[in-house]
Protein backbone atom coordinates (compact mmCIF):
# COMPACT_ATOMS: atom_id res chain seq x y z
CA UNK A 1 0.00 0.00 0.00
CA UNK A 2 1.73 3.40 -0.77
CA UNK A 3 0.11 6.49 0.58
CA UNK A 4 1.27 10.20 -1.45
CA UNK A 5 2.00 12.91 0.91
CA UNK A 6 2.28 13.24 4.73
CA UNK A 7 -0.58 16.02 5.73
CA UNK A 8 -3.74 15.10 7.48
CA UNK A 9 -5.22 13.04 4.77
CA UNK A 10 -2.09 10.98 3.99
CA UNK A 11 -1.33 10.36 7.91
CA UNK A 12 -4.95 8.80 8.52
CA UNK A 13 -4.87 6.56 5.53
CA UNK A 14 -1.42 5.54 6.60
CA UNK A 15 -2.13 5.24 10.10
CA UNK A 16 -5.58 3.54 9.44
CA UNK A 17 -3.94 0.73 7.16
CA UNK A 18 -0.44 0.00 9.13
CA UNK A 19 -2.95 -0.62 12.34
CA UNK A 20 -4.77 -3.34 10.08
CA UNK A 21 -1.74 -5.15 9.24
CA UNK A 22 -0.89 -4.01 6.30
CA UNK A 23 2.59 -2.65 4.74
CA UNK A 24 2.12 0.62 3.92
CA UNK A 25 5.21 3.71 2.95
CA UNK A 26 4.07 7.36 2.59
CA UNK A 27 6.22 9.39 0.85
CA UNK A 28 6.69 13.05 2.12
CA UNK A 29 8.47 15.71 0.94
CA UNK A 30 11.02 17.48 3.68
CA UNK A 31 8.12 21.01 3.97
CA UNK A 32 4.74 20.70 3.55
CA UNK A 33 3.29 23.67 1.43
CA UNK A 34 2.38 26.51 3.50
CA UNK A 35 4.43 24.94 6.38
CA UNK A 36 4.04 28.56 8.32
CA UNK A 37 0.24 28.24 7.90
CA UNK A 38 -2.11 28.19 10.77
CA UNK A 39 -4.99 25.64 10.89
CA UNK A 40 -7.88 26.50 12.91
CA UNK A 41 -9.23 23.18 14.49
CA UNK A 42 -12.80 22.24 15.97
CA UNK A 43 -13.30 20.24 18.59
CA UNK A 44 -15.17 18.04 16.44
CA UNK A 45 -12.24 17.07 15.07
CA UNK A 46 -11.18 15.19 18.00
CA UNK A 47 -13.58 11.97 17.28
CA UNK A 48 -11.61 10.87 14.55
CA UNK A 49 -8.13 11.37 15.88
CA UNK A 50 -9.42 9.21 18.60
CA UNK A 51 -10.77 6.99 16.30
CA UNK A 52 -6.79 6.81 14.48
CA UNK A 53 -5.27 6.51 18.15
CA UNK A 54 -3.97 10.15 17.17
CA UNK A 55 -5.82 11.72 20.13
CA UNK A 56 -3.15 11.73 22.84
CA UNK A 57 -0.10 12.77 20.82
CA UNK A 58 -2.26 15.79 19.64
CA UNK A 59 -3.07 16.63 22.77
CA UNK A 60 0.55 16.03 24.53
CA UNK A 61 1.47 18.44 21.40
CA UNK A 62 0.62 21.56 23.62
CA UNK A 63 -0.93 23.26 20.76
CA UNK A 64 -3.01 26.32 21.83
CA UNK A 65 -6.24 25.63 22.91
CA UNK A 66 -9.60 26.36 20.22
CA UNK A 67 -12.49 27.74 22.50
CA UNK A 68 -14.83 28.83 19.96
CA UNK A 69 -15.11 31.70 17.24
CA UNK A 70 -15.95 35.58 17.25
CA UNK A 71 -17.32 36.74 13.81
CA UNK A 72 -17.73 39.95 12.25
CA UNK A 73 -20.71 39.38 9.42
CA UNK A 74 -21.47 41.98 7.10
CA UNK A 75 -20.65 44.81 9.02
CA UNK A 76 -22.92 43.06 12.17
CA UNK A 77 -21.96 43.15 15.58
CA UNK A 78 -19.35 40.48 16.92
CA UNK A 79 -21.18 37.03 17.05
CA UNK A 80 -19.98 34.55 19.73
CA UNK A 81 -19.49 31.09 18.70
CA UNK A 82 -18.42 29.23 21.73
CA UNK A 83 -17.69 25.48 22.23
CA UNK A 84 -18.94 23.66 24.86
CA UNK A 85 -16.69 23.98 28.14
CA UNK A 86 -15.56 20.35 28.50
CA UNK A 87 -14.40 20.24 25.01
CA UNK A 88 -11.61 22.36 23.24
CA UNK A 89 -10.25 22.46 20.06
CA UNK A 90 -6.68 23.14 18.91
CA UNK A 91 -5.09 26.01 16.95
CA UNK A 92 -1.51 25.30 15.35
CA UNK A 93 0.44 25.30 12.56
CA UNK A 94 0.32 23.30 9.56
CA UNK A 95 3.90 21.78 9.89
CA UNK A 96 4.03 21.26 13.67
CA UNK A 97 0.44 19.37 13.03
CA UNK A 98 2.26 17.18 10.06
CA UNK A 99 5.05 16.55 12.11
CA UNK A 100 2.99 15.22 14.96
CA UNK A 101 0.18 13.04 12.79
CA UNK A 102 3.85 11.41 10.77
CA UNK A 103 5.52 10.27 14.26
CA UNK A 104 1.70 8.60 14.92
CA UNK A 105 1.92 6.95 11.68
CA UNK A 106 5.48 5.74 12.20
CA UNK A 107 4.92 3.89 15.54
CA UNK A 108 1.73 2.44 14.32
CA UNK A 109 4.40 0.70 11.58
CA UNK A 110 3.93 2.96 8.90
CA UNK A 111 7.29 3.21 6.96
CA UNK A 112 8.04 7.21 6.46
CA UNK A 113 10.14 8.18 3.44
CA UNK A 114 11.04 11.33 4.52
CA UNK A 115 12.31 13.93 2.57
CA UNK A 116 10.68 12.37 -0.77
CA UNK A 117 8.59 13.37 -3.65
CA UNK A 118 6.29 11.29 -5.69
CA UNK A 119 7.79 12.46 -9.54
CA UNK A 120 6.00 10.22 -12.56
CA UNK A 121 3.56 7.51 -11.93
CA UNK A 122 2.36 4.26 -14.03
CA UNK A 123 -0.27 1.72 -14.09
CA UNK A 124 0.61 -1.52 -15.19
CA UNK A 125 -2.45 -4.40 -14.99
CA UNK A 126 -2.13 -4.89 -10.98
CA UNK A 127 0.03 -2.14 -9.44
CA UNK A 128 1.23 1.19 -9.82
CA UNK A 129 5.03 2.16 -10.02
CA UNK A 130 5.72 5.33 -8.70
CA UNK A 131 9.03 7.25 -9.33
CA UNK A 132 10.54 9.36 -6.76
CA UNK A 133 13.18 11.68 -6.00
CA UNK A 134 14.40 12.49 -2.47
CA UNK A 135 17.53 13.15 0.15
CA UNK A 136 18.70 9.45 -0.07
CA UNK A 137 18.47 9.12 -4.00
CA UNK A 138 14.65 8.32 -4.58
CA UNK A 139 13.61 5.09 -6.73
CA UNK A 140 10.58 3.20 -7.55
CA UNK A 141 8.02 2.19 -5.24
CA UNK A 142 5.08 0.08 -6.06
CA UNK A 143 1.40 -0.74 -4.78
CA UNK A 144 -1.54 -1.99 -5.83
CA UNK A 145 -2.73 0.60 -4.29
CA UNK A 146 -2.31 4.10 -4.08
CA UNK A 147 -3.96 6.70 -1.47
CA UNK A 148 -3.00 10.60 -3.53
CA UNK A 149 -3.29 12.66 -0.46
CA UNK A 150 -0.64 15.47 -1.78
CA UNK A 151 -3.19 18.18 -1.18
CA UNK A 152 -3.54 21.09 -4.01
CA UNK A 153 -0.94 19.48 -5.63
CA UNK A 154 -2.72 16.68 -6.77
CA UNK A 155 -0.28 14.64 -7.97
CA UNK A 156 -2.79 11.91 -9.50
CA UNK A 157 -5.71 13.36 -8.90
CA UNK A 158 -5.24 16.27 -10.97
CA UNK A 159 -6.81 14.97 -14.52
CA UNK A 160 -10.14 14.65 -12.04
CA UNK A 161 -9.88 17.64 -11.00
CA UNK A 162 -13.14 20.28 -11.72
CA UNK A 163 -12.09 24.33 -9.95
CA UNK A 164 -14.50 26.65 -9.41
CA UNK A 165 -13.70 28.73 -12.55
CA UNK A 166 -16.03 31.60 -11.59
CA UNK A 167 -13.85 32.57 -8.75
CA UNK A 168 -10.15 32.68 -7.94
CA UNK A 169 -9.17 32.79 -4.26
CA UNK A 170 -5.91 34.28 -2.94
CA UNK A 171 -4.63 33.99 0.82
CA UNK A 172 -2.05 36.60 2.17
CA UNK A 173 -0.94 35.61 5.26
CA UNK A 174 1.74 37.25 7.80
CA UNK A 175 2.13 36.47 11.78
CA UNK A 176 2.37 39.02 14.57
CA UNK A 177 3.40 38.91 18.27
CA UNK A 178 2.00 40.83 20.72
CA UNK A 179 4.45 40.94 23.80
CA UNK A 180 2.14 40.32 26.90
CA UNK A 181 -0.69 39.02 24.40
CA UNK A 182 -4.00 40.60 23.50
CA UNK A 183 -5.30 40.26 27.11
CA UNK A 184 -8.90 39.84 26.23
CA UNK A 185 -11.35 37.42 26.17
CA UNK A 186 -11.12 36.05 22.85
CA UNK A 187 -7.51 34.89 23.63
CA UNK A 188 -8.58 31.16 22.46
CA UNK A 189 -10.41 32.27 19.53
CA UNK A 190 -10.48 32.56 15.68
CA UNK A 191 -12.29 36.17 14.76
CA UNK A 192 -13.20 36.11 11.34
CA UNK A 193 -14.51 39.68 9.42
CA UNK A 194 -16.58 40.11 6.65
CA UNK A 195 -15.27 43.52 4.29
CA UNK A 196 -16.05 44.51 0.76
CA UNK A 197 -13.26 42.68 -0.95
CA UNK A 198 -13.12 39.59 1.08
CA UNK A 199 -12.83 37.96 4.37
CA UNK A 200 -9.58 38.26 7.29
CA UNK A 201 -9.38 36.51 10.13
CA UNK A 202 -6.56 36.18 12.83
CA UNK A 203 -6.03 33.05 14.57
CA UNK A 204 -4.07 32.59 18.08
CA UNK A 205 -0.98 30.36 17.58
CA UNK A 206 0.07 30.88 21.51
CA UNK A 207 -1.15 34.19 23.73
CA UNK A 208 1.40 36.51 22.04
CA UNK A 209 1.31 35.09 18.45
CA UNK A 210 -1.06 35.54 15.57
CA UNK A 211 -1.42 34.58 12.32
CA UNK A 212 -3.59 37.37 10.36
CA UNK A 213 -5.08 36.17 6.68
CA UNK A 214 -6.93 38.30 4.04
CA UNK A 215 -9.37 36.43 1.75
CA UNK A 216 -8.99 38.27 -1.71
CA UNK A 217 -10.11 37.36 -5.34
CA UNK A 218 -6.72 37.60 -7.56
CA UNK A 219 -8.46 38.36 -10.48
CA UNK A 220 -9.88 41.22 -8.76
CA UNK A 221 -6.53 42.49 -7.13
CA UNK A 222 -3.88 44.31 -8.65
CA UNK A 223 -0.45 43.34 -6.92
CA UNK A 224 1.55 44.94 -10.04
CA UNK A 225 4.20 46.64 -8.21
CA UNK A 226 2.79 46.02 -4.27
CA UNK A 227 5.15 43.73 -2.32
CA UNK A 228 2.58 41.55 -0.55
CA UNK A 229 3.64 43.09 2.96
CA UNK A 230 1.90 46.38 1.98
CA UNK A 231 -1.04 44.11 -0.22
CA UNK A 232 -2.03 42.76 2.94
CA UNK A 233 -1.85 45.68 5.16
CA UNK A 234 -3.97 47.61 2.43
CA UNK A 235 -6.61 44.53 2.98
CA UNK A 236 -6.51 44.54 6.84
CA UNK A 237 -6.90 48.48 7.07
CA UNK A 238 -10.52 47.89 5.52
CA UNK A 239 -11.53 45.92 7.91
CA UNK A 240 -12.57 47.18 11.50
CA UNK A 241 -11.77 44.54 13.95
CA UNK A 242 -9.48 41.56 12.56
CA UNK A 243 -7.15 44.46 11.23
CA UNK A 244 -6.54 45.93 14.85
CA UNK A 245 -5.17 42.52 16.15
CA UNK A 246 -2.02 44.35 14.77
CA UNK A 247 -1.98 47.35 16.58
CA UNK A 248 0.70 47.34 19.17
CA UNK A 249 2.16 43.98 17.69
CA UNK A 250 5.26 43.61 15.22
CA UNK A 251 5.18 41.65 12.41
CA UNK A 252 7.08 38.35 12.43
CA UNK A 253 8.82 37.57 9.04
CA UNK A 254 7.12 38.80 5.90
CA UNK A 255 3.75 38.40 4.06
CA UNK A 256 3.07 35.39 1.95
CA UNK A 257 0.86 34.41 -0.17
CA UNK A 258 -0.88 31.02 -0.98
CA UNK A 259 -3.59 30.06 -3.48
CA UNK A 260 -7.39 29.06 -1.87
CA UNK A 261 -9.21 28.60 -4.91
CA UNK A 262 -12.10 26.16 -4.85
CA UNK A 263 -11.83 22.62 -6.64
CA UNK A 264 -13.32 19.33 -6.65
CA UNK A 265 -13.30 15.86 -8.73
CA UNK A 266 -15.01 14.45 -11.19
CA UNK A 267 -14.14 11.02 -9.79
CA UNK A 268 -12.34 10.80 -6.21
CA UNK A 269 -12.13 6.72 -6.82
CA UNK A 270 -11.46 4.38 -9.14
CA UNK A 271 -9.77 0.82 -8.51
CA UNK A 272 -6.19 1.21 -7.24
CA UNK A 273 -6.40 4.50 -6.64
CA UNK A 274 -8.30 6.98 -3.57
CA UNK A 275 -7.79 10.81 -3.53
CA UNK A 276 -8.15 11.51 -0.24
CA UNK A 277 -8.50 14.96 1.47
CA UNK A 278 -7.65 17.78 -0.41
CA UNK A 279 -6.39 16.33 -3.09
CA UNK A 280 -9.85 15.30 -3.98
CA UNK A 281 -11.57 18.83 -3.21
CA UNK A 282 -11.06 22.06 -1.48
CA UNK A 283 -13.36 23.82 0.62
CA UNK A 284 -13.34 27.13 1.75
CA UNK A 285 -11.23 27.85 4.59
CA UNK A 286 -13.62 30.27 6.03
CA UNK A 287 -15.46 26.59 7.85
CA UNK A 288 -12.15 25.61 9.56
CA UNK A 289 -13.24 22.17 8.58
CA UNK A 290 -10.23 21.46 6.05
CA UNK A 291 -8.45 19.80 8.62
CA UNK A 292 -10.89 17.52 9.79
CA UNK A 293 -12.12 16.89 6.45
CA UNK A 294 -8.71 15.43 5.49
CA UNK A 295 -8.62 13.42 8.70
CA UNK A 296 -12.23 11.88 7.71
CA UNK A 297 -11.14 11.20 4.20
CA UNK A 298 -7.79 9.84 5.08
CA UNK A 299 -9.92 7.58 7.25
CA UNK A 300 -12.12 6.80 5.18
CA UNK A 301 -9.44 5.96 2.22
CA UNK A 302 -8.36 3.74 4.55
CA UNK A 303 -11.16 1.74 5.27
CA UNK A 304 -11.97 1.84 1.47
CA UNK A 305 -8.43 0.39 0.85
CA UNK A 306 -8.10 -2.09 3.77
CA UNK A 307 -11.84 -3.61 2.25
CA UNK A 308 -10.41 -4.18 -1.15
CA UNK A 309 -7.30 -5.48 0.20
CA UNK A 310 -8.71 -7.84 2.20
CA UNK A 311 -11.80 -8.70 0.16
CA UNK A 312 -11.11 -8.13 -3.68
CA UNK A 313 -14.83 -8.84 -4.27
CA UNK A 314 -15.58 -5.99 -2.14
CA UNK A 315 -13.45 -3.59 -4.39
CA UNK A 316 -15.88 -2.13 -6.69
CA UNK A 317 -18.41 -1.57 -3.48
CA UNK A 318 -15.49 0.37 -1.57
CA UNK A 319 -15.02 2.46 -4.52
CA UNK A 320 -18.08 3.62 -4.93
CA UNK A 321 -18.88 4.38 -1.28
CA UNK A 322 -15.81 6.01 -1.36
CA UNK A 323 -16.17 8.17 -4.21
CA UNK A 324 -20.23 8.98 -3.02
CA UNK A 325 -19.12 10.21 0.63
CA UNK A 326 -16.34 12.37 -0.52
CA UNK A 327 -18.88 13.90 -3.66
CA UNK A 328 -21.60 14.17 -0.51
CA UNK A 329 -19.37 16.61 1.64
CA UNK A 330 -17.64 18.91 -0.46
CA UNK A 331 -21.83 19.85 -1.27
CA UNK A 332 -22.10 19.59 2.51
CA UNK A 333 -19.54 21.78 3.08
CA UNK A 334 -20.53 24.26 -0.36
CA UNK A 335 -24.00 24.67 1.53
CA UNK A 336 -22.39 25.35 4.66
CA UNK A 337 -20.88 28.50 3.18
CA UNK A 338 -23.54 29.51 1.07
CA UNK A 339 -24.87 31.44 3.75
CA UNK A 340 -21.95 33.40 4.34
CA UNK A 341 -21.62 34.28 0.71
CA UNK A 342 -25.14 35.24 0.52
CA UNK A 343 -25.27 37.62 3.55
CA UNK A 344 -21.92 38.95 2.19
CA UNK A 345 -23.47 39.71 -1.64
CA UNK A 346 -26.59 41.43 -0.08
CA UNK A 347 -24.50 43.97 2.54
CA UNK A 348 -21.47 44.66 0.33
CA UNK A 349 -23.04 44.34 -3.27
CA UNK A 350 -19.11 44.05 -4.64
CA UNK A 351 -17.75 41.39 -7.27
CA UNK A 352 -16.14 39.44 -4.83
CA UNK A 353 -19.19 38.36 -2.62
CA UNK A 354 -21.78 38.53 -5.81
CA UNK A 355 -19.38 35.92 -7.91
CA UNK A 356 -19.46 33.65 -5.24
CA UNK A 357 -23.34 33.51 -4.04
CA UNK A 358 -24.19 33.08 -7.80
CA UNK A 359 -21.26 30.77 -8.07
CA UNK A 360 -22.71 28.97 -4.56
CA UNK A 361 -26.33 28.79 -6.25
CA UNK A 362 -25.54 27.58 -9.52
CA UNK A 363 -23.10 25.02 -8.24
CA UNK A 364 -26.92 24.11 -5.64
CA UNK A 365 -28.90 24.09 -8.53
CA UNK A 366 -26.22 22.01 -11.09
CA UNK A 367 -26.49 19.16 -8.22
CA UNK A 368 -30.04 19.39 -8.03
CA UNK A 369 -30.24 18.86 -11.86
CA UNK A 370 -27.51 16.20 -12.40
CA UNK A 371 -27.46 14.67 -9.21
CA UNK A 372 -29.75 15.22 -6.08
CA UNK A 373 -30.63 17.87 -3.76
CA UNK A 374 -28.05 18.83 -1.67
CA UNK A 375 -30.42 20.09 1.41
CA UNK A 376 -30.60 16.29 1.20
CA UNK A 377 -27.24 15.30 1.44
CA UNK A 378 -27.44 11.57 -0.38
CA UNK A 379 -29.58 9.47 1.70
CA UNK A 380 -29.71 11.88 4.71
CA UNK A 381 -32.85 12.97 5.59
CA UNK A 382 -33.56 16.99 5.59
CA UNK A 383 -33.06 18.55 8.79
CA UNK A 384 -36.65 20.71 8.46
CA UNK A 385 -38.66 16.98 8.17
CA UNK A 386 -37.02 15.54 11.24
CA UNK A 387 -37.84 18.92 13.24
CA UNK A 388 -41.61 18.67 12.25
CA UNK A 389 -41.83 15.39 12.58
CA UNK A 390 -40.16 15.44 16.14
CA UNK A 391 -43.08 18.22 16.87
CA UNK A 392 -45.48 16.04 15.49
CA UNK A 393 -44.31 13.45 18.00
CA UNK A 394 -43.92 15.97 21.01
CA UNK A 395 -47.83 16.72 20.23
CA UNK A 396 -49.11 13.49 20.35
CA UNK A 397 -50.12 12.01 24.19
CA UNK A 398 -49.43 8.41 22.77
CA UNK A 399 -47.53 6.70 20.24
CA UNK A 400 -49.62 4.58 17.67
CA UNK A 401 -46.76 3.85 15.13
CA UNK A 402 -46.85 1.29 12.11
CA UNK A 403 -44.30 -0.02 9.75
CA UNK A 404 -44.25 2.58 6.76
CA UNK A 405 -46.73 1.22 3.71
CA UNK A 406 -44.01 1.64 1.23
CA UNK A 407 -40.92 0.03 3.13
CA UNK A 408 -38.70 -2.48 1.52
CA UNK A 409 -35.31 -3.87 1.93
CA UNK A 410 -32.35 -3.50 -0.45
CA UNK A 411 -28.80 -4.23 0.39
CA UNK A 412 -26.31 -1.16 0.07
CA UNK A 413 -22.94 -0.57 1.36
CA UNK A 414 -22.34 1.02 4.84
CA UNK A 415 -19.05 0.58 6.95
CA UNK A 416 -18.61 -2.31 10.03
CA UNK A 417 -15.82 -1.61 12.18
CA UNK A 418 -13.12 -0.98 9.79
CA UNK A 419 -14.74 -2.54 6.73
CA UNK A 420 -16.82 -1.52 3.74
CA UNK A 421 -19.54 -4.31 3.66
CA UNK A 422 -23.21 -4.60 1.99
CA UNK A 423 -26.14 -4.22 4.71
CA UNK A 424 -29.53 -4.23 4.23
CA UNK A 425 -30.89 -0.52 4.29
CA UNK A 426 -34.61 0.41 4.48
CA UNK A 427 -36.06 1.95 1.42
CA UNK A 428 -39.28 3.85 1.04
CA UNK A 429 -40.23 5.45 -2.26
CA UNK A 430 -39.27 8.84 -0.79
CA UNK A 431 -35.58 7.47 -0.05
CA UNK A 432 -35.08 4.65 -2.62
CA UNK A 433 -31.34 4.69 -1.66
CA UNK A 434 -32.11 3.35 1.44
CA UNK A 435 -31.20 4.09 5.05
CA UNK A 436 -29.98 2.10 8.24
CA UNK A 437 -28.06 3.58 10.95
CA UNK A 438 -28.81 7.02 12.32
CA UNK A 439 -26.84 8.90 15.04
CA UNK A 440 -25.91 5.34 15.58
CA UNK A 441 -29.08 3.78 15.50
CA UNK A 442 -30.08 0.90 13.97
CA UNK A 443 -33.21 1.92 12.07
CA UNK A 444 -34.34 -1.91 11.04
CA UNK A 445 -34.40 -2.87 15.18
CA UNK A 446 -36.08 0.69 15.96
CA UNK A 447 -38.90 0.19 12.60
CA UNK A 448 -39.59 -3.68 14.84
CA UNK A 449 -39.55 -1.77 18.23
CA UNK A 450 -41.27 1.15 18.02
CA UNK A 451 -44.85 0.51 17.13
CA UNK A 452 -44.95 -2.34 20.25
CA UNK A 453 -44.35 0.95 22.48
CA UNK A 454 -47.34 3.47 23.18
CA UNK A 455 -44.96 5.86 25.64
CA UNK A 456 -41.08 6.83 23.67
CA UNK A 457 -39.31 5.79 26.59
CA UNK A 458 -40.76 2.26 26.85
CA UNK A 459 -39.71 1.82 23.43
CA UNK A 460 -35.87 3.37 24.16
CA UNK A 461 -35.39 0.75 26.74
CA UNK A 462 -36.67 -2.33 24.68
CA UNK A 463 -34.55 -1.16 22.04
CA UNK A 464 -31.63 -0.85 24.30
CA UNK A 465 -32.46 -4.50 25.43
CA UNK A 466 -31.37 -5.53 22.06
CA UNK A 467 -29.00 -3.41 20.88
CA UNK A 468 -25.93 -1.73 21.71
CA UNK A 469 -27.09 1.22 23.94
CA UNK A 470 -28.01 4.57 22.83
CA UNK A 471 -29.08 7.91 24.64
CA UNK A 472 -32.51 8.56 25.20
CA UNK A 473 -32.46 12.03 22.80
CA UNK A 474 -30.44 10.04 19.62
CA UNK A 475 -33.12 7.30 19.88
CA UNK A 476 -35.66 10.45 19.44
CA UNK A 477 -33.77 11.68 16.93
CA UNK A 478 -34.00 8.10 14.86
CA UNK A 479 -37.33 7.66 15.78
CA UNK A 480 -38.14 11.35 14.25
CA UNK A 481 -36.40 10.80 11.49
CA UNK A 482 -38.01 7.58 10.59
CA UNK A 483 -41.35 8.92 10.61
CA UNK A 484 -39.58 11.85 8.55
CA UNK A 485 -38.76 8.96 6.10
CA UNK A 486 -41.26 7.03 5.91
CA UNK A 487 -40.44 4.03 7.99
CA UNK A 488 -42.66 4.69 10.16
CA UNK A 489 -46.22 5.89 9.80
CA UNK A 490 -48.92 7.40 12.77
CA UNK A 491 -51.83 5.36 12.31
C1 LIG B 1 -5.08 30.06 3.75
C2 LIG B 1 -5.60 28.76 4.26
C3 LIG B 1 -5.98 28.66 5.58
C4 LIG B 1 -6.51 27.48 6.09
N1 LIG B 1 -6.92 27.44 7.37
C5 LIG B 1 -7.46 26.32 7.87
C6 LIG B 1 -7.92 26.26 9.21
O1 LIG B 1 -7.85 27.24 9.94
N2 LIG B 1 -8.45 25.09 9.64
C7 LIG B 1 -8.55 23.99 8.85
O2 LIG B 1 -9.03 22.95 9.30
N3 LIG B 1 -8.12 24.02 7.57
C8 LIG B 1 -7.58 25.15 7.07
N4 LIG B 1 -7.15 25.17 5.78
C9 LIG B 1 -7.28 23.96 4.96
C10 LIG B 1 -6.27 22.89 5.37
O3 LIG B 1 -4.98 23.43 5.38
C11 LIG B 1 -6.33 21.73 4.37
O4 LIG B 1 -7.68 21.38 4.17
C12 LIG B 1 -5.60 20.49 4.88
O5 LIG B 1 -4.26 20.76 5.15
C13 LIG B 1 -5.71 19.40 3.82
O6 LIG B 1 -4.98 18.28 4.25
P1 LIG B 1 -4.42 17.22 3.19
O7 LIG B 1 -3.72 16.19 3.98
O8 LIG B 1 -5.49 16.82 2.29
O9 LIG B 1 -3.38 18.06 2.31
P2 LIG B 1 -2.08 18.86 2.75
O10 LIG B 1 -2.13 19.28 4.17
O11 LIG B 1 -1.88 19.92 1.73
O12 LIG B 1 -0.92 17.78 2.65
C14 LIG B 1 -0.45 17.35 1.41
C15 LIG B 1 0.85 16.63 1.62
O13 LIG B 1 1.29 16.11 0.35
C16 LIG B 1 2.67 16.39 0.17
N5 LIG B 1 2.95 16.36 -1.26
C17 LIG B 1 2.62 17.26 -2.22
N6 LIG B 1 3.09 16.85 -3.41
C18 LIG B 1 3.69 15.66 -3.21
C19 LIG B 1 4.33 14.72 -4.07
N7 LIG B 1 4.47 14.93 -5.38
N8 LIG B 1 4.85 13.60 -3.52
C20 LIG B 1 4.71 13.36 -2.18
N9 LIG B 1 4.11 14.21 -1.34
C21 LIG B 1 3.60 15.34 -1.85
C22 LIG B 1 2.85 17.72 0.88
O14 LIG B 1 4.18 17.98 1.18
C23 LIG B 1 2.00 17.50 2.11
O15 LIG B 1 2.72 16.78 3.08
C24 LIG B 1 -6.62 26.35 5.24
C25 LIG B 1 -6.19 26.44 3.93
C26 LIG B 1 -5.70 27.62 3.43
C27 LIG B 1 -5.26 27.70 1.99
Amino acid sequence: MLVLGGGPAGCAAATLLARRAHRVALVRPFTPPGAGLAESIPPSARRVLEELGALEAVDDAGFHPNRGNGVWGAGGPLRREEFASDTEGFHTDRASLESVLVSVAEAAGVHVHHSTTARSAERNEDEWIVACSGESGGGELSAPWVVDATGRHGFLARPDRVPDRSTTTLALVRRWRKPGGWSDDLEHHTLVESYERGWAWSLPLSPELRCVTAMIDQRHTNAAGLELDGLLDAELDRTIHVGATRHGAEPVGSAWACPASLYTSDRFARRGLLLAGEAGSSIDPLSSFGVKKALSSGWLAGIAAHTALVDPTMADAAVDFFDRREREVYHRYRAISAGFFEEGAEAYGTEFWTARAEAARTFSDDVALGERDPDRLGTDVPKAAILAAFEELKARERLSASRGRSVTAVERAAIDGHRIVLKEHLATDAYPEGLRFWRGVDLFLLVEVAPKHAEVPDGWTAYNAVAPPVTLPDYLTALATAFAAGLLEHE
